[in-house]
């Protein structure tokens, strides 16, 4: 992919816009429904909206989508600004549409003064009986010839809670033939008797989708509303009511939703992995959202470089998982701070080092000299992985079998003498000699090698435990397969194991980023405690799973 990027549709339209003098800036906005946490389709969004308002001048507002009192929840509310600030953008205005609830009904009665919107009595099913098809018209139900004055009468009376639950409705008058079946009357308001987290009792009738969202628009003057393909036949009704109520003309422009293979982006399925226990909650690091994200050790950058690289499109397709892993290794391998861990012990004991010496060995922190060093303790008796050692070694082998000889990551060469084994057969200690000439930064042993590997000081080192994640599903489309897409969760997604790590990353906080050297990114898991530390693999070094997917 090239740097030099071709402006998307939306830069297009905007720029001829700002060009023709249509407008001296622009306003977007990012209107989430408060009834779940946010995941990357939003901040594939988040990233659309404040992205065009920091490029050309003028502002993005942060707007709840509020007006179904009973799926919201403040915990949502604060949960979606945190992820917001999180990925490093900022609003103009936080605005609730349900603020805008007077207005609202003061435009419905505008619309009933107009001749443009009735009371019906009729029942949700035998409203969709008389909508007809596609194909054939629909019947006018008999409150379409209502008065004005029967229909103000009876909106406000439905307001001041004399209906009970579906009994009445407000509807806009269109025409009952439209091609567009929206445009056959749509419902404005209905009667809800039920709290709201922010107007409380105050209301018992709330006005649907497609007449809040677009009149929340024009009431904030959003010059460029920009939401998914599926509202593309909503957009004439958009239109339609704004016309009507001459009210400032917002338009609405519809881009395609982001998908990523190998996950679900739904907040209604998200909620059921999380309300039926296949997750530990809607922050578990394999979700997802940008919380679970977060918790994982994703970086803001990374997405944010993601939904640049991607792009918008004016078609669905499916983004490979793997570009997003692609977008956060190469930024954690700028950022990330260079450690030493071990995840599958096996002991070494070094022969000829004196007991209960310990030596203070200095090891590079990053990428490059910038980051400087640290302090690692090197003993008689280290952890190094199982897998760094073979008892019959293969061809090209490079790391410990007996008689070979390999660097240790900062410290010195050592030769593999001895092993031992237990009864079962398993290697439980290997015994080596160090060369004391060959220290790293000062090796004047002549002593060539081709392996260097991690290890860590067997008394030093503490204990944690390392939550390795996998990909949530095992196919690349769960949500399009047969059956329930829970029916495609991958069952080893999470593997526990018990590592050594050094005494360095004692310090580590939830914001920090970690190599564990030749093992992956790693970070600390927000559970984690003095008593027991726990890590989470963000992401491993090397993309295996691509690999092993072609393979299987
Ligand atoms: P979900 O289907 O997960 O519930 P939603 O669209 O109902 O998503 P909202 O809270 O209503 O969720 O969405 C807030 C904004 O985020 C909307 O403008 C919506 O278009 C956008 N958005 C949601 N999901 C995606 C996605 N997968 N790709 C791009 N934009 C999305
Ligand atoms: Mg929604």
């Amino acid at each position: 992919m090239s740097e030099e990027k071709s402006l998307n549709f939306l830069e297009e339209i905007i720029e001829t816009d700002l060009a023709d003098g249509k407008y001296t800036s622009i306003v977007t906005r990012f209107p989430p429904e408060p009834n779940g946490y946010l995941h990357m389709g939003h901040a594939t969004s988040i990233c659309l909206n404040f992205g065009l308002t920091n490029k050309y001048p003028g502002y993005t507002n942060l707007r709840f989508d509020d007006t179904n009192p009973v799926a919201e929840d403040t915990e949502f509310v604060e949960s979606i600004k945190e992820d917001i600030k999180w990925l490093g953008f900022e609003w103009k205005h936080e605005l609730y549409a349900s603020d805008y609830f007077d207005t609202m009904y003061e435009y419905a009665v505008t619309l009933i003064n107009k001749g443009l919107a009735y009371v019906e009595d009729a029942t949700a099913e035998e409203i969709a009986k008389l909508k007809g098809t596609p194909t054939e018209p629909g019947k006018d139900s008999a409150a379409r010839s209502r008065s004005v004055a029967e229909n103000l009468d009876l909106f406000t009376r439905m307001k001041n809670g004399e209906f009970a639950d579906g009994t009445k409705t407000l509807r806009a008058k269109i025409d009952m033939a439209h091609t567009n079946m929206l445009m056959r009357d749509p419902l404005i308001y209905r009667i809800k008797h039920a709290h709201h987290h922010r107007t409380g009792d105050k209301w018992c009738i709330y006005p649907m989708y497609d007449f809040a969202h677009g009149q929340s628009d024009s009431i904030e003057n959003i010059t460029h509303s920009i939401c998914t393909l599926e509202f593309i036949p909503h957009r004439e009704l958009y239109d339609w009511f704004i016309e009507k109520l001459e009210i400032y003309p917002s338009h609405q422009y519809e881009f395609a939703r982001r998908n990523l293979s190998y996950t679900v982006m739904s907040k209604r399925k998200l909620k059921q992995l999380v309300e039926e226990k296949h997750v530990a909650g809607w922050d578990d690091p394999r979700m997802p959202t940008i919380s679970g994200m977060r918790r994982r050790g994703f970086t803001p950058q990374s997405i944010r470089t993601f939904c640049d690289k991607v792009g918008i499109a004016k078609r669905e397709n499916i983004i490979d998982f793997s570009l997003l892993e692609f977008c956060l290794r190469e930024d954690l391998n700028n950022t990330a701070l260079r450690t030493m861990a071990v995840l599958d012990p096996l002991k070494l004991i070094i022969t000829n080092y004196e007991d209960g010496k310990t030596e203070e060995l200095q090891s590079e922190n990053g990428p490059d000299e910038a980051y400087g060093t640290r302090t690692v303790p090197f003993s008689k008796e280290l952890w190094i992985e199982r897998e760094d050692f073979m008892e019959v070694p293969a061809k090209k082998w490079f790391r410990f079998a007996p008689g070979a000889s390999v660097r240790l990551k900062s410290a010195y060469i050592l030769r593999c003498d001895t092993f031992d084994k237990d009864e079962s057969g398993k290697v439980t200690a290997i015994h080596c000699t160090y060369f004391p000439e060959s220290k790293s930064g000062s090796d004047t042993s002549g002593i060539a090698v081709k392996g260097t590997i991690h290890w860590v000081s067997a008394t030093h080192a503490a204990m944690a435990q390392v939550n390795m994640y996998d990909r949530l599903f095992k196919v690349e489309n769960p949500g399009s397969e047969e059956g329930d897409f829970k029916d495609y969760i991958n069952p080893d997604s999470l593997h526990i194991v018990q590592a050594f790590i050094e005494p360095s990353l004692l310090k580590a906080t939830l914001s920090d980023h970690f190599q564990f050297l030749r093992k992956g990114y790693f970070c600390l898991d927000k559970e984690s405690t003095a008593e027991k530390i726990i890590f989470n693999r963000t992401v491993t070094l090397k993309d295996a799973w691509v690999k092993e997917v072609k393979k299987g």
